[in-house]
């Protein structure tokens, strides 16, 4: 907590836990996305804008999980095999004939509608057949291989909630209740910048101080993997009246501003002074390394989201903060990343006060080992590992043999 207050002090601002960040940005900000009906073959990836309430159930009827013989449990004999006539037989597909008589068994096959009265199944491999008869096991369970109308879900249930990003298994659900077209959010407009009169782009040439823009093409490619539409905004200079000017036109167009680098208290550093000049700033310090400064505001009722220019950081504080709150503006749920429990191979020492992520590549023994150079502009960090060890605010010592929780860079990766 030292190194909390040492901060405030040197920076004059509060450092905010990425859990209150999650928790303002779910208070401030609203949904800004339509809705749209598409086709549900189109819809892998795109948010549900309403619940989907199944519109029958899933499965439709009952039905045999297995090649085999239904029959009427209460016909069994529990200690000793029992003898049936078989009277009549089921593919799937095809509706049974009648109802099954007492005292008798029906051939079916999987996916085949069971006939009334039947409510338990015999799998053919346990099944002796006698002429026109066939021998059922003592011990089937009531119910065995039976799979019962509605027992996925019901008529009437919620089958998706609002919010989700739809999947391919959620699309396999959906395409299974009947649905042929859903109702989905439609796609957020990012403006985005780089910032910096050191960086260009390609054909200009490499002079000296100047370097490449990693993070328009970077962050645009997170974006587009997310559904967004990227309108790219080029190369803000450090300049704080085209800075003020850019970022209000860009506003003006755009359902969100995404900015990268700028956001520090460097004298060439103009982003965060210009939401605040602008607009209104919600917070700009997160308690995390790397990334701490985050510029998250509005301008002209438009949220501004900066991120800092070293890529990792960029990359890092895209993923913890850009997209809660893409999903926020989207009508997403977000949904926190899963960590998963390795076991560190290194020794690490950190400040209390705020936490860490420390790439590191989790091998198949869950063993996570850490990359050799850390910087948060080292962009082979994250190219050469497949985690972040997440080091929590209150912890200040790994050692070799510790747990540690990891987030999947597949999950940054969407
Ligand atoms: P800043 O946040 O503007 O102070 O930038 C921090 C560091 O990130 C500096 O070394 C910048 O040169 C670098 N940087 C900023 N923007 C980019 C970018 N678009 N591509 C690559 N590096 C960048
Ligand atoms: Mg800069």
């Amino acid at each position: 907590m030292a190194q909390l207050s040492e901060d405030r002090v040197a920076f004059g601002g509060e450092l905010m836990s990425l859990e209150r960040v999650q928790q303002r940005i779910a208070e401030v900000f609203e949904c800004r996305a339509g809705i749209e009906q598409i086709e549900m073959c189109a819809a892998v990836g795109r948010i549900l804008a309403q619940d989907i309430l199944a519109p029958v159930d899933l499965p439709p009827f009952d039905n045999s999980a297995v090649d085999g013989y239904a029959v009427r449990h209460q016909d069994l004999d529990a200690r000793q095999p029992t003898l049936l006539p078989v009277h009549a037989k089921t593919f799937a597909g095809h509706a049974p004939v009648g109802s099954l008589p007492p005292g008798m068994a029906t051939r079916v096959f999987t996916g085949a509608m069971l006939p009334k009265g039947a409510d338990t199944v015999q799998m053919q491999e346990d099944s002796e057949a006698r002429g026109d008869s066939v021998l059922i096991r003592p011990g089937l369970a009531r119910g065995a291989n039976r799979r019962q109308a509605g027992e996925d879900i019901a008529r009437g249930q919620c089958a998706v909630a609002a919010g989700r990003r739809l999947m391919p298994p959620h699309i396999g659900l959906l395409a299974a209740l009947g649905l042929e077209q859903v109702g989905v959010r439609t796609a957020l407009t990012v403006a985005l910048f780089s910032t910096g009169d050191e960086i260009v782009e390609p054909p200009a040439p490499l002079l000296p101080g100047k370097i490449y823009d990693a993070n328009r093409a970077m962050l645009a490619a997170w974006l587009t993997r997310l559904g967004v539409v990227v309108r790219d905004c080029g190369i803000l200079p450090d300049d704080a009246n085209l800075t003020r000017e850019r970022l209000a036109r860009a506003a003006e167009s755009s359902d969100v501003v995404l900015t990268s680098g700028g956001v520090s208290m460097g004298e060439g550093d103009h982003v965060k002074d210009a939401i605040a000049a602008i607009g209104e700033l919600t917070f700009w310090r997160v308690a995390i390394k790397p990334g701490r400064p985050v510029a998250l505001g509005r301008v002209g009722g438009t949220p501004l989201l900066g991120v800092p220019g070293n890529p990792v950081a960029a990359q890092i504080t895209l993923a913890l903060v850009g997209w809660p709150l893409l999903d926020r503006l989207g009508g997403a749920t977000f949904e926190a990343p899963v960590r998963l429990l390795a076991r560190s191979d290194f020794a690490y020492r950190k400040k209390a006060g705020r936490r860490e992520y420390v790439r590191v590549t989790v091998d198949a023994a869950s063993v996570a080992k850490r990359y050799p150079k850390d910087g948060a502009g080292i962009l082979t960090s994250l190219t050469e590992t497949n985690a972040l060890a997440e080091l929590p605010e209150d912890l200040t010592q790994l050692a070799p043999g510790d747990p540690v929780r990891c987030i999947t860079l597949a999950w940054l990766h969407g």
